[in-house]
């Protein structure tokens, strides 16, 4: 890269605040997933809102691409610098800057870690209630761009529903405020529009979260069962039955075994075929009512174990286990790819015989651990990275799942977003016109595309993107995209 532009950032930022080191780059060549791989030029370190709007600047000046990057724990390759260019890392903007307790509030910066929130209002008696498993490490900027849910998202709403304004760097450096923080926001609400671009539109350098006080009570089940046909049955009649748990997520025997087999063992049952982790929380006066009627519902669908944590060591240690579910797959396969799509939670039964199908004809192991009660799946393909055969195997096994999962009324993401990963499903799902609409509209926020490019939209889309800011010749533009679309190289 541009020696003089280095130099440049580290007048900005300071000479430690600069990474061009190739080694040191190795680490920011992928996000967690891990499938595609491709190093920036440079990685700058910002701690105000201010340097990063200088950042951007200097980028639109040498017309170099730039993207922003929260922890790197995002599923869907987001913060995978496509074309080179500059990450610009947050996570040293970490301070949370303000608490208003009485008016259930705080003022955060990008780079705070999820669960520091909840544990900095603790004392108030209040939490931040969006909790993806990756809340110990997923910063909220991330959470913000990916609009990203958790297994409490069921009941409390995802990211959009508790994020009440944000203060942010545009594509060309200025720094704008949108949303507003009594949450009801003053013309249009283009707050809306921003949660959930998947870092395309804008970088988020300040938000502020609505805070929800804690629930009085929490009862947390667990009910194990023979059938991953009954297990998954039993979701959808719980939710008939006009029940709205605080969390419904579903192991099968493929995550028990290897939780059970990690640092998370959770005591799950090993014999299961499939469990089912379900929570409900608030007043205490009923409660135990509702979680009588869930067991017994569960009973119905024949589980034959059907337990009720006793205190809050042994719910958190349930918990533990599912949040830890994706990490231990670590001890039963060398590589695993997240899969993340939605489906109509009646149609659990038949997606999951299918997937179970598709896994055996390919001969890769597929394991199930996901938010059923919002139909929100997440197939875990294990594979061998070091293998070829393995890894093709993985492209046609999860585009043959995305299609099953469309094919039945589901769409592509129920939180991890497009990213680079499935921007070429977005046909699937969305028409010419669709897709074309949605581009104008990103164009009004990123006009040179030079704000994470190669993202979210179907290659062919994102090929005028690429032309854009580049200074190669056509050939080579043209080679550029032909690699893309052979999917030779990221
Ligand atoms: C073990 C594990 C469990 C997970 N569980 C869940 C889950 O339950 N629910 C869920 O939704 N997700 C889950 N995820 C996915 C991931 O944690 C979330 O998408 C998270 O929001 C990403 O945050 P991050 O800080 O790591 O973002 P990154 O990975 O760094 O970036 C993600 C995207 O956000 C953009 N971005 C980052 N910061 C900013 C910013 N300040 N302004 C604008 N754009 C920005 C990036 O450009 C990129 O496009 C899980 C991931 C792992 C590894």
């Amino acid at each position: 890269m541009d020696r003089e532009l280095i130099n440049k950032l580290r007048q900005i930022l300071g000479p430690s605040a600069v990474i061009d080191d190739e080694t040191e780059l190795l680490v920011y060549e992928c996000d967690a997933l891990t499938l595609f791989r491709n190093k920036p030029d440079v990685v700058v370190l910002p701690r105000t809102s201010e340097q990063v709007a200088q950042i951007v600047r200097l980028a639109n000046e040498h017309r170099i691409p730039f993207l922003p990057r929260g922890a790197g724990t995002g599923l869907s390759g987001g913060a995978l610098a496509i074309e080179g260019g500059i990450i610009i890392e947050l996570q040293r903007m970490n301070r949370i800057v303000s608490i208003d307790a009485e008016n259930r509030m705080a003022v955060v910066q990008p780079g705070v870690v999820n669960i520091h929130i909840s544990q900095a209002v603790a004392p108030y008696g209040l939490y931040y209630a969006p909790d993806p498993s990756s809340q110990m490490s997923c910063s909220i900027g991330g959470n913000v761009a990916e609009n990203s849910g958790g297994p409490h998202c069921l009941k409390y709403g995802m990211t959009t529903n508790h994020i009440l304004a944000i203060e942010a760097v545009t594509s060309k450096g200025e720094i704008v405020r949108f949303g507003h923080p009594s949450g009801e926001p003053i013309g249009m609400d283009l707050l809306g529009a921003i949660v959930g671009s998947e870092g395309t539109f804008v970088i988020v350098t300040e938000i502020t979260v609505r805070l929800l006080p804690k629930p009085q009570a929490v009862k947390t089940l667990l009910a194990a069962f023979h059938s991953v046909e009954e297990c998954s049955q039993c979701v959808s009649d719980v939710i008939a039955a006009g029940i709205v748990p605080s969390a419904l997520e579903f192991v099968d025997a493929k995550t028990i075994e290897a939780v059970e087999a990690s640092v998370y063992r959770a005591g799950y049952p090993r014999d299961a075929a499939a469990a089912l982790l379900i929570e409900v929380d608030g007043f205490r006066d009923g409660l135990e009512e509702t979680s009588d009627a869930i067991a017994e519902i569960c009973r119905r669908n024949r589980a034959y174990n059907v337990r009720i944590a006793t205190d809050d060591e042994e719910r958190a240690r349930l918990w533990l286990g599912r949040k830890g579910a994706f990490g231990a797959m670590g001890r039963i396969s060398p590589d695993m790819i997240t899969m993340d799509a939605v489906i109509p939670r009646t149609r659990l039964p038949e997606v999951l015989v299918a997937i179970d199908r598709i896994s055996q004809r390919y001969g890769l192991p597929v394991a199930n651990v996901f938010h059923a009660g919002d139909g929100n799946l997440h197939p875990l393909i294990l594979f061998d990275g070091r293998r070829q055969d393995h890894v093709s195997k993985v492209f046609g096994m999860s585009e043959e799942i995305v299609k099953l999962c469309v094919d039945v009324g589901g769409s592509l993401s129920g939180e991890h977003g497009i990213g680079y990963e499935k921007k070429d499903f977005m046909g699937m799902v969305f028409t010419e016109s669709d897709l074309d609409t949605m581009m104008r509209v990103k164009r009004v926020f990123n006009p040179d595309a030079l704000l994470n490019p190669a993202k979210v939209f179907p290659t062919r889309r994102s090929c005028t993107e690429i032309g854009k800011h580049s200074t190669t010749s056509t050939a080579e533009i043209g080679k550029r995209v032909q690699e893309i679309l052979l999917g030779e190289k990221p």
